[in-house]
């Protein structure tokens, strides 16, 4: 690593480990407080947690208000001085929703041996803590102004990004580097690509009749959903990375009656876009067919990520995390996983991204969840350093 880059890790590590107990507190607000769907002010209070640091780091933040109660957080520090020459441009993302509702019961941080258990704490709040507490080391070390910043902190990640997709990719499309905070992977590993999600809700429209005096007046729904839910379990298509999940089946009132309406949630990830334009092009086929004599179909959504294809941008920048992990003794295998984010939005515009930066954990979106608790500090550490060699090299590796 270049000298000036040397200089300054000592003293990172040693305010980021002085700084632990900090952390893991600012962690234990943000976990505590409520975020899910249902709860607007407790995402708001989460959203003001955040906004409270920026401000002390000399961001400029700004609350964008959204339909659907949703309000998110967008904040920005360029660089300053005689170190803005030549600064990176960096973006932070990280939401801040949960998908535990308010009623969901699993509303607390635990600590349990070197484990952190609790709503959220993986998915992604202690990510959120971590890209702030890199943020005070590059501080602390009189580095910030080497970096232009913008940080896209959301409300609705967890349904799909719908009111703040916009944010994330106009904040992207100047950027050299996007730095996604989701949950690392168990193995201590970070992520290189991520499938592409789409769902889709799908109605069958038929006909209620007697099912004994009037039978043939009748169009039944659940026949002809159940056509549509074989139709779309082949669409699938394993050794491409297409999968297909029809996760959810709705329909009829009564034995003896003809259901006039049936439903179903479908849920898929593709892993190119050959694959998007393929499932597409089929699923508007079936939103056109007739399952059934009779039926009408409806078919609302889509695949709202485009999938994370790897790429050498994307590549490059995660073999820069890899070689500052290993000049300090950490392992950091990189991955492939189905789950979406928003680094699917960055990856595709084509701006080198890496995610899975938040501390290492299991179990995001279980009661099970949690994460290892040295590696808040340890992921923090990881990224101002990255960030540190990233400035003196413009990300040409070193050796
Ligand atoms: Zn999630």
């Amino acid at each position: 690593m270049p000298v000036a880059a040397t200089s300054h890790a000592a003293r990172v590590i040693a305010l980021l480990e002085a700084r632990e107990g900090a952390y893991l507190r600012r962690l234990r607000d943000l976990v505590d407080t409520n975020s899910g769907l249902d709860n607007p002010a407790g995402r708001l209070a989460c959203l003001k947690q955040l906004e409270r640091v920026y401000k002390m780091l000399g961001f400029a933040t700004r609350r964008v208000e959204r339909p659907g109660m949703m309000v998110h957080l967008v904040a920005h520090r360029p660089a300053r001085g005689v170190m803005a020459e030549g600064a990176p441009k960096v973006l932070l993302l990280g939401h801040f929703d949960t998908v535990y509702d308010s009623t969901s019961g699993f509303l607390s941080l635990q600590q349990e041996g070197d484990w952190l258990h609790g709503p959220g704490v993986g998915d992604m709040k202690g990510g959120l803590v971590v890209a702030q507490a890199a943020l005070e080391a590059l501080q602390h070390v009189g580095q910030l102004d080497a970096f232009d910043f913008v940080a896209v902190h959301n409300a609705d990640e967890e349904v799909q990004s719908p009111t703040s997709r916009d944010l994330v990719e106009a904040a992207a499309a100047d950027r050299d580097l996007v730095l996604d905070f989701e949950i690392g992977r168990k193995t201590g590993g970070v992520v290189r690509s991520r499938a592409g999600v789409g769902r889709y809700f799908v109605t069958v429209h038929g006909r209620a009749a007697h099912a004994g005096m009037d039978h043939a007046a009748g169009v039944n729904a659940i026949v002809g959903l159940a056509k549509l839910v074989l139709a779309f379990d082949a669409l699938q298509d394993p050794a491409l990375g297409t999968t297909i999940n029809v996760g959810v089946v709705r329909g009829g009132v009564k034995r003896n009656v003809v259901p006039d309406e049936a439903r179903a949630e479908v849920d898929v990830r593709v892993r190119s876009l050959a694959e998007v334009a393929r499932i597409e092009a089929a699923v508007a086929e079936l939103a056109r067919s007739e399952p059934v004599p009779g039926a009408r179909v409806e078919v609302v959504g889509g695949i709202g990520r485009p999938p994370w294809v790897r790429n050498a941008a994307c590549d490059g920048l995660i073999a820069h995390f890899q070689q500052v992990a290993a000049a300090h003794g950490i392992a950091l295998p990189a991955e492939d996983t189905g789950g979406g984010s928003d680094a699917n939005f960055t990856a595709a515009l084509g701006v080198a991204t890496i995610d899975g930066l938040g501390p290492v954990g299991t179990g995001p979106h279980t009661h099970d969840e949690r994460i290892r608790t040295h590696t808040v500090v340890e992921r923090a550490k990881l990224v101002a350093l990255a960030l540190l060699a990233w400035r003196e090299t413009g990300g040409v590796a070193t050796n």
